[in-house]
C-alpha cells in the first residue's frame, strides 16, 4: 500500500493505515473515509423500500425491554437521575454486576466499568490497548464493527479464516501472530455464525494468547443465548487467563439496544485505562438507563431464551435439507452456505426480490459463500421465509 504524504495527511498515526486515497474532501479525514458504510445498512435501506418484508437481517431481539426496566427508567428520569454519573457508572449497578460476575467465575472479577453499549466498550478497549499499527486477530467470519473500530483507532485487523466449522483453529491463529499482535478477540456465542466455543476451543485460545503474550478481548454480548444443555453456562477465557477483558451488555439480553448499556471487566490496567478514556469520550453511559439496567437484572429472561431455542430448531428443521449449516448453539443467527457455488450476494439479492431480507457473508467475511439469517422474528415469518429461501435455492440449482 503506497502512502501519499502531504501536509494535510502526514500524521503521527501513519496515513498508510487508512489506504492511499484521500476522501476528496479536505474536511473528511482518511480515517473517516476508510470506514465503509456497513453492508447491513444497505440491506436496511432496501428493506425500507419493501412493503411488509420478511426481515431476517436485524441483529436485535423481537421482544421488548421488560416492563420493570421500562418503569425503572421512567422513575429514574422523574426523580432527576438525568445528570452525569461517575465515569465508571453508578455504584449500585457496578457492585451488583461485580457480585454476580464474581459468583459466576468463582473469583473476584475486580472493578466493572459501565460503558455505552458493548460498542462503547470495544472502542475504549482498543483505544486503551493499541498503538498505531498494532495488530488484532479475530476469527473470520466476524462481527463487522471490529474491523471498522480498528480502522478508527489506527489498529490493524488480522482476520483468521475459521471455515468450514467456525471454531478456533489454533494453528491458523498461531501462524497469524506477528511481533505487532496485541489482542485476540473472541466472540462466543458468535455473530454471524451462532457458534459457541467449547472448553477445548477456549483452552487452545488461552494457550496461543499465553505463548505470544496477547490480551484476550472476549465479546460475550450473546452470553445469555445458549441453547444446548451441555452449554448451560458460557465457557469464558476469563477464569483461565488473567490478561482477559470481557465485554458484555444489556442490548441483546434485555432488548435494550437503544439504551446503550454495556460493561467491561477483567485485566486491571486495561480497565483503568478504559475508564480514563471514557472520561473524555463517552463521559458516562446514559444515567436513567443505568438504573433501569440494575432493575432489569432481577427479571428472569429465560422464557425468551427458550423461545429462541424453539426458533433455532424451527429454522434448522426448515433449512437443513436444502442448505449446509453448522449447527448454531447460541445467539440468534444461522449462517447457511449457499448451494452450488452461488455467491451470497447473488443469493441475497434474489431473496430480496422475493421480500426476504438476509445479509450476504461478505459483509462479515472475506468469503461470499454463506449468508446470515437472524431468527429473532415471529415463528410464522420464520416458516414462510425459510420456505421461500428453500424454493429459491432449488430454482437456482444448476
Ligand atoms: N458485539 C457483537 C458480536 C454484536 O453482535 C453487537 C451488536 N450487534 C455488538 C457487539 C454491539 O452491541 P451494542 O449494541 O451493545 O453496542
Amino acid at each position: 500500500m503506497s502512502a501519499i504524504r502531504d501536509s494535510h495527511t502526514d500524521s503521527l498515526s501513519g496515513d498508510s493505515l487508512f489506504g492511499d486515497s484521500p476522501s476528496g474532501d479536505r474536511f473528511v479525514s482518511r480515517r473517516a473515509a476508510a470506514v465503509d458504510a456497513s453492508g447491513i445498512r444497505r440491506v436496511f435501506d432496501l428493506a425500507a423500500k419493501l412493503k411488509d418484508p420478511i426481515n431476517f437481517s436485524i441483529g436485535l431481539p423481537d421482544f421488548d425491554v421488560p416492563e420493570i426496566a421500562r418503569q425503572s427508567a421512567i422513575a429514574a428520569i422523574s426523580r432527576g437521575e438525568n445528570r452525569y454519573t461517575q465515569t465508571q457508572g453508578i455504584a449500585p449497578l457496578r457492585q451488583r454486576l461485580r457480585a454476580d460476575l464474581s459468583a459466576e467465575f468463582g473469583q473476584d472479577v475486580g472493578e466493572v466499568l459501565i460503558t455505552s453499549g458493548v460498542s462503547g466498550g470495544l472502542m475504549l478497549a482498543m483505544m486503551a490497548v493499541l498503538d498505531p499499527g498494532d495488530e488484532v486477530i479475530f476469527l473470520d467470519p466476524y462481527f463487522v464493527a471490529y474491523k471498522h473500530v480498528l480502522t478508527l483507532v489506527s489498529g490493524v485487523s488480522r482476520p483468521v479464516d475459521s471455515y468450514p466449522d467456525f471454531r478456533f483453529h489454533a494453528d491458523r491463529v498461531d501462524a497469524a501472530v506477528t511481533s505487532r499482535t496485541k489482542i485476540l478477540i473472541l466472540n462466543s456465542p458468535a455473530n454471524p455464525t451462532g457458534v459457541v466455543l467449547n472448553q477445548a476451543d477456549i483452552d487452545a485460545a488461552v494457550a496461543v494468547a499465553k505463548k505470544h503474550d496477547l490480551l484476550i478481548l472476549s465479546d460475550e454480548i450473546y452470553e445469555p443465548f445458549l441453547f444446548d444443555s451441555n452449554q448451560g453456562r458460557l465457557i469464558s477465557p476469563m477464569p483461565k487467563y488473567e490478561k482477559t477483558v470481557v465485554i458484555r451488555g444489556f442490548s441483546k439480553s434485555h432488548a435494550m439496544t437503544g439504551w446503550r448499556i454495556g460493561y467491561a471487566f477483567g485485566y486491571e490496567s486495561v480497565i483503568a485505562a478504559m475508564t480514563k478514556l471514557q472520561q473524555y469520550t463517552f463521559v458516562c453511559a446514559p444515567s436513567p438507563f443505568q438504573h433501569a439496567a440494575l432493575a432489569a437484572m432481577d427479571v428472569d429472561m429465560s422464557e425468551h431464551v427458550r423461545a429462541y431455542r424453539v426458533k433455532r430448531d424451527l429454522v434448522l428443521d426448515a433449512l437443513c435439507g436444502t442448505f449446509e449449516i453448522v449447527r448454531p448453539e447460541g445467539a440468534f443467527y444461522v449462517f447457511p452456505k449457499c448451494p452450488n457455488g452461488i455467491t451470497a450476494t447473488d443469493f441475497c439479492t434474489r431473496a430480496i426480490e422475493q421480500s426476504v431480507l438476509t445479509i450476504p457473508g461478505n459483509v462479515f467475511s472475506s468469503r461470499d459463500t454463506h449468508f446470515r439469517i437472524s431468527y429473532a422474528t415471529s415463528n410464522d415469518k420464520l416458516q414462510r421465509g425459510c420456505e421461500i429461501l428453500c424454493e429459491l435455492a432449488k430454482s437456482m440449482d444448476v
